[in-house]
């Protein structure tokens, strides 16, 4: 914040944040002004649309400028460093599919439409190593189809309540321990891997009311219903499965996992429930009963780009496959960078996997770290 501070960044007093304690606030966009104003007044230039298409590298391997795609066709842009910062590739169906993100095709995108991957396939084509968990992603369930929404509901709609709820998918079976992980972007994950990526979040009357991570779920399922996504509320959790019919989720088997359900988290002695619940134990017990359609929702991708903790590209060819380092004594794992090549923010893998750390403190530190490098690597170059 203070380096923030000192380039001219308005920041707020500190005030309640969610759950989590407190926090300061920018505005984007303000804040976006002023730090490209200060690339300006430090001799750099921004290229606004122009694309990132490929690195270009000289015969040793070095990064030495990229080429990129504006209203004039393809260019060269000769550069000492490249820093790639293009966001992560959860705007590219093709990439989700290629590292195990299944329904790349039905998965909202909470997200800019423009991070595509290109940072990671650039780094690809020219030998860099990515890191595992490439399947893994952070983003909050929405209601799903007919829901209407835009850019600016994204926050609103979250159906964040998933982890005190009960999820169901189309077949009527529970499939995941909603409760675990670091929050509902947990239970998301889990939503995109079943049929449609879709999940009905079910709560009753008690549940709807208390806050979770300081969102009361009621309010997120009256802006469900107000955006036209799917909602129903029943007296009866039996007419509440008869009405999940008309999802398509069979109310038999929606009946028998709800009551399995709730004679677990009731304590009779003989209920057994697969997958467990081992947090947010409530039952569904005080009506009325209230079930959301919710279709998973992917913001940003968690693997991508391997990179060393100067920030800079690592390549593969040299890198060693987790599995022997359990054998192998550490000083025979040696894994190269790529010179003159770094990486920042979700364009780096590893840092959000299964649990989710935060984007922008990531991409901060990340993008600093590596600025920092690149210019001393480049001052270097330059003699
Ligand atoms: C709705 C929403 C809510 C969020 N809430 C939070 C939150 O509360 N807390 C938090 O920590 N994080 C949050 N995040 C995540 C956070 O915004 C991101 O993790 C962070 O912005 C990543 O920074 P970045 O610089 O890596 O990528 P981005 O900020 O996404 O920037 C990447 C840029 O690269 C551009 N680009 C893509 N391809 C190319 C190319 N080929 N050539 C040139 N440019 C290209 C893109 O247009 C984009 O402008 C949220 C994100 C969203 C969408």
């Amino acid at each position: 914040m203070e380096w923030l501070r000192g380039l001219g960044v308005s920041i707020s007093e500190p005030r309640p944040f969610m759950a989590y304690g407190r926090g300061r606030t920018v505005d984007p966009a303000a804040m976006t002004a002023t730090l490209g104003n200060q690339v300006a007044r430090r001799g750099g230039t921004i290229h606004l649309r122009t694309a990132l298409v490929e690195l270009l590298t000289d015969e040793g391997g070095a990064v030495v400028g990229a080429r990129v795609g504006g209203t004039n066709g393809l260019c060269p842009i000769a550069a000492r460093a490249v820093i790639l910062a293009t966001g992560g590739f959860q705007g590219n169906p093709d990439l989700l599919s290629r590292y195990g993100i299944p329904n790349g095709g039905s998965l909202y995108l909470r997200s800019n439409p423009w991070s595509t991957g290109d940072g990671l396939r650039a780094a690809d084509a020219v030998g860099a190593a990515l890191t595992p968990w490439l399947d893994s992603f952070y983003g909050h369930a929405l209601p799903a189809p007919p829901a209407r929404f835009g850019p600016d509901d994204f926050f609103a709609l979250a159906q964040r309540y998933g982890p005190v709820a009960v999820a169901l998918n189309l077949a009527g079976e529970r499939f995941v321990d909603e409760s675990a992980g670091t929050g509902e972007e947990t239970l998301n994950w889990a939503v995109a891997r079943q049929p449609g990526a879709t999940a009905a979040y079910i709560v009753d009357a008690a549940t709807a009311r208390r806050a979770y991570y300081g969102f009361v779920p009621e309010v997120a399922i009256d802006r469900a219903e107000a955006s036209g996504g799917p909602v129903v509320r029943a007296e009866t959790l039996d007419d509440l499965c008869t009405a999940l019919a008309r999802w398509g989720i069979p109310a038999g088997t929606a009946r028998r996992t709800l009551e399995g359900y709730n004679r677990a988290l009731l304590g009779h002695p003989d209920a057994d429930l697969h997958p467990p619940r081992k947090g947010n134990r409530y039952p569904l017990a005080e009506p009325p009963y209230t079930a959301v359609l919710v279709r998973a929702a992917i913001t940003f991708t968690g693997g991508g780009i391997a990179v060393d903790p100067h920030m800079r590209v690592l390549r593969r060819a040299t890198s060693s496959s987790l599995l022997p380092t359990a054998q192998a004594a550490a000083g025979e794992l040696v894994r190269h960078a790529i010179p003159g090549l770094y990486a920042a923010g979700a364009d780096i893998g590893g840092i959000n996997t299964y649990g989710y750390l935060g984007g922008l403190a990531a991409a901060l530190v990340t993008g600093r770290r590596a600025g920092r490098q690149a210019a001393a690597w480049a001052g270097a170059a330059a003699g």
